[in-house]
């Protein structure tokens, strides 16, 4: 049985990229009381339903509790020891035999800062392949890839605080009353005391989120670089700051060459789908308000046209020098709890650990040297769906899976077990034992959970904040930086020596600082030298904090309001994003486009959420909403079920209304599984289709057919 191993902790929610700071208190009967912490900045104590419900998530049942071998088609319990040889002799005999790209980490957004630090040395820098995704990709990667070529590196440069500050708030493809509630909240409580302070919400459903929208663009989905190239245009007219394009940026040009393929406002609007009184109306708007944010989330980043759509919506902030000033610039909302964090450290297939370059050999040589480890990678490894793929075709051969469920979040689901199916060794870190994934694993490490774990997240301002454990471990589970290490040493390799998460996240402090600006090495915005140096003491009283964090006390809420930006010239750059389909189009056998997102009160594939009662009374089904005339025209009703066919797959569920939804669409949420009653995994039917720049797939879009079931 788990015991308390402190009765009052303050810590950091797990789920969403707000990263609300939580109070967790263990009373003397076990019971577990969950309040919001007013002092951390994210969410000055608020917490959403979510996040209150957190003390319902935990205790032992469905918790994988101990090692497990599978042996012949079954599970076995298994020591320690057996199952880190295991994976150990099997990664070194794959590597030894086929490379080390015949190997690969699929990790994931749920792990703190310090685990995926040791992911990415662990992969990078000794095994010697940057064969390591994560489920970020399926997330936050079209951001990244957006940042890097504006800014030049992958920096938010906003804080929560510029939502409350700004006269306009842009929330485009984000439906933050149900994804991101208590920043929703603190917009909302900010317009009720500004009423002037307008909300504009481009989204094609009418979500909870327009109740407070003064204007609601129902945008045909897939066509935001339409409609941002169409306003870069009347900005170019009407709005420009010259002085800052001409002393901070490049290649305006050339972007409003590109924009300009989208045609007239009224060429836009036919695109889009939108009146053109309305289009005109935001187009005048943004112009004529100084203070403008432009929040951006999974509509804007799931799409095979995503670093485009998050360019289109930076240009419009740089040709308007609205970036880094209180009240302004384009923002990425994070999806998950420590997105930002695995991108600290370098974990994405394209990225090295502190933000430095994969394709710089002198940045590789730097971090070679910091590690003193026999390699760093040094080209790109496999992106999510690459690499599932890879492995079905034979490529990559053993595979250890860390904290996510990808036989359910993956496009085209179905294809990644067949390719677990045929993959020689599946490694699994998990907190549960029933999911989909573990189902199709050889070896189950039990890990710790939110509660047992200790460590770092970062969300979607840059803020550090700690989680900390209150909870003993239960079974024998452990941490994944230290299951990670203890495989590393049965492989030889040396560096993994940490005594616990205060060592790891002080080497990557000192990582983020190792050379920075010297010996032609450029200077990057992410440095936490400020940190490093830290006893374990002080680390477990660390206050959360903005980075960058040079010097010791800093914290900083904005950056580039200096108009200096992270390219090798401190120039930003505006990105030429010429209008184009999403990848595949409705019409013939399948007429509708299917959209899929987030319910209120669930996570993810429901792991831990789906244990609250109080959670599963909000939505307690899978569903399929959409207009009353589309499910007259496919003879399905309101109440029945229906299934839900693409040329991937097909997946059932009940048919609604009332979502907000136009015609020619439909929704589904993502967080039933194959455990579930019906196998109801709409990544089965969700195409694979990625962005060519960010390999971010395109959930937003698929053509589907409905009937009756
Ligand atoms: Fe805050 Fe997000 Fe957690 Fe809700 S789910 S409490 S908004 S971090």
């Amino acid at each position: 049985a788990q015991f308390p191993i402190a009765s009052t902790v303050r810590t950091t929610c797990p789920y969403c990229g707000v990263g609300c700071g939580v109070n967790a208190k263990v009373g003397q009967d076990g019971v577990i009381a969950i309040a919001g912490d007013t002092a951390h900045p994210a969410s000055q104590g608020r917490l959403c339903v979510k996040g209150s419900a957190l003390g319902e998530t935990l205790g032992n049942h469905g918790r994988l509790l101990a090692p497990m071998l599978r042996e012949e088609g079954s599970l076995r319990p298994a020591t320690w020891d057996e199952a880190l040889d295991k994976v150990a002799q099997g990664f070194a005999r794959v590597i030894a035999e086929h490379g080390p790209d015949a190997v690969a980490l699929y990790v994931s957004g749920q792990l703190l800062t310090e685990d995926y630090y040791v992911a990415n040395k662990f992969m990078k820098g000794y095994v010697g392949s940057a064969n390591i995704d994560t489920n970020s990709r399926l997330c936050m990667s079209s951001a990244v890839a957006g940042h890097k070529r504006a800014f030049g590196e992958d920096v938010v440069p906003g804080s929560y605080e510029d939502f409350e500050l700004a006269d306009l708030v842009v929330l485009v493809g984000s439906n933050a009353a149900w994804c991101h509630p208590t920043l929703y909240q603190r917009i909302a409580r900010a317009k009720q005391d500004r009423p002037e302070m307008k909300v504009v919400v481009i989204d094609p459903r009418r979500t909870a989120t327009c109740d407070i929208a003064d204007l609601h663009l129902p945008v045909k989905p897939g066509t935001d670089v339409w409609l941002f190239d169409g306003l870069l245009a009347h900005l170019a007219e009407h709005a420009t700051d010259d002085g800052f394009i001409d002393a901070h940026t490049t290649g305006l040009a050339d972007a409003l060459d590109a924009a300009g393929k989208a045609g007239s406002l009224a060429d836009v609007a036919k695109a889009c789908r939108l009146d053109p009184r309305d289009l005109e109306r935001f187009y005048a708007l943004f112009a004529q308000t100084e203070k403008v944010v432009t929040a951006f989330t999974m509509g804007v980043n799931q799409s095979t046209a995503g670093a485009d759509k998050v360019n289109a919506i930076i240009n419009c902030h740089l040709i308007t020098g609205r970036i880094g000033r209180p009240g302004m610039g384009p923002f990425s909302l994070t999806g998950q709890p420590n997105a930002m964090g695995g991108r600290e450290v370098g974990g994405l297939a394209n990225m090295l650990a502190a933000h430095m370059d994969l394709d710089d050999a002198a940045q590789r040589a730097a971090l070679q040297a910091f590690w003193g480890s026999p390699h760093v990678a040094s080209k790109p490894g496999l992106k999510a769906v690459d690499l599932f793929r890879a492995i079905e075709d034979g490529k990559i051969k053993a595979v250890w899976i860390m904290a996510t469920n990808p036989l359910v979040s993956l496009p085209d689901a179905d294809q990644a077990r067949r390719a677990l199916e045929k993959c020689e060794l599946v490694v699994a870190s998990d907190i549960v034992l029933g999911t989909d994934t573990n189902e199709a694993a050889h070896v189950l490490l039990p890990a710790l959970g939110w509660g047992e774990k200790d460590g770092t997240v970062t969300n979607s301002e840059r803020c550090i904040s700690r989680q900390r454990a209150f909870l003993s471990a239960p079974g024998s589970a452990r941490a994944d930086w230290d299951i990670m290490c203890d495989v590393a040493h049965r492989m030889g390799f040396e560096g993994f020596e940490f005594k616990g998460p205060h060592e790891i996240f002080d080497e990557h402090a000192r990582l983020s600082g190792w050379k920075n600006g010297t010996e032609g090495q450029r200077r990057r915005v992410f440095d936490i030298t400020g940190l490093a140096g830290m006893t374990r003491a002080d680390y477990d009283a660390l206050d959360p904090v903005q980075w960058p964090v040079r010097t010791p006390g800093e914290r900083t809420e904005r950056l580039f309001g200096d108009g200096h930006f992270a390219h090798g010239d401190g120039r930003a750059r505006f990105v030429p994003t010429v209008p184009r389909a999403p990848a595949h189009l409705p019409g013939g056998e399948y007429p509708l486009v299917l959209n899929t997102g987030r319910v209120r009160d669930q996570w993810h594939t429901m792991t831990r959420t789906g244990r609250s009662q109080k959670l599963a009374e909000h939505i307690p089904e899978p569903y399929i909403d959409m207009h009353p005339q589309d499910a007259l025209l496919c003879g399905v009703k309101a109440g029945e079920l229906a299934r839900v066919t693409s040329d991937w797959g097909a997946v059932v569920a009940r048919v609604q209304h009332g979502g907000g939804i136009a015609r020619g669409s439909v929704f589904m949420p993502i967080h039933w599984s194959g455990q579930t009653a019906s196998d109801a995994r709409v990544g089965t039917v969700v195409n694979p289709a990625v962005d060519p720049v960010s390999g971010e797939p395109e959930f937003k879009h698929t053509p589907v057919r409905i009937e009756p079931f």
